[in-house]
């Protein structure tokens, strides 16, 4: 499972090793020398996981680490501290209460810290179903990434052409029906990261498919909520 591993690290050659390891385990990295540089970076890319050294010059890894936790976008953000030895016994108690996901004393085997990165992002993994997806005359596959129409009464089911955000966006809306979801929640459940994306980015793609969904006379399963937001719906609007 390759991640974006942002490593937050003064020490050069700690960084490179450990980036170097990382890149041979297939991960993507990011490097920063300062928890001031890795704020920056992590206003621009949402990283996969943060691997955070606590020793920092100026900002402390636990100062970066709470500041991450207070945010939303960062709340969930996984994050690994890396600690000196001569630190571990008073602060591990204050590691858990930030809510840290793991700690790795130094120095550590870069297996070990490869296998500790793979634990956390499988326990952080999102929920995602590979259910078949029946409703309203729609059937979405999300192995096959089919979208099929198969209204009772039609002897044969019609192929629904979507792009992949498309089918993204449905599969959400279809896994959590009769909802309003906002632009803002759309972006953060079907883009994930929504820094780069603006709002209307939604609509193209909600119109979109529609479009898909017109060619089989289902576009009125995908509802707009006038002032907040889009809802998949089985109910027929009024
Ligand atoms: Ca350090």
């Amino acid at each position: 499972m390759p991640a974006t591993v942002l490593v937050v690290e003064d020490e050069p050659a700690i960084q490179e090793l450990i980036s170097y390891k990382l890149r041979n385990a297939g991960h993507v990295v990011l490097c920063a020398n300062s928890a001031e540089q890795a704020e920056l970076m992590v206003n621009n890319v949402l990283p996969d996981l943060v691997l955070l050294d606590w020793m920092l010059p100026k900002k402390s890894g636990i100062e970066f680490a709470q500041k991450l936790r207070r945010e939303t976008r960062t709340k969930t953000l996984p994050i690994i501290m890396l600690t000196a030895r001569i630190e571990e016994n008073d602060k591990v108690s204050a590691l858990a209460e930030i809510g840290v996901d793991d700690y790795i004393t130094k120095p550590f085997s870069p297996r070990e810290l490869i296998a500790r990165i793979k634990a956390v992002l499988r326990r952080r993994m999102p929920e995602t179903s590979d259910d078949i997806i029946e409703m309203g005359g729609l059937t979405l596959n999300p192995r096959t990434h089919r979208v099929t129409c198969n209204d009772d009464g039609k002897s044969n089911s019609i192929e629904v052409i979507l792009g992949p955000t498309e089918f993204r966006l449905l599969h959400y809306l279809m896994t959590h029906t009769e909802r309003v979801h906002t632009r803002t929640q759309l972006l953060d459940r079907v883009w994930g990261d929504h820094v780069f994306v603006e709002d209307r980015t939604v609509d193209v793609h909600i119109r979109r498919l529609r479009k898909a969904l017109e060619e089989v006379d289902k576009d009125n399963l995908v509802q707009t909520v006038r002032g907040i937001g889009y809802r998949f719906s089985v109910v027929s609007k009024e």
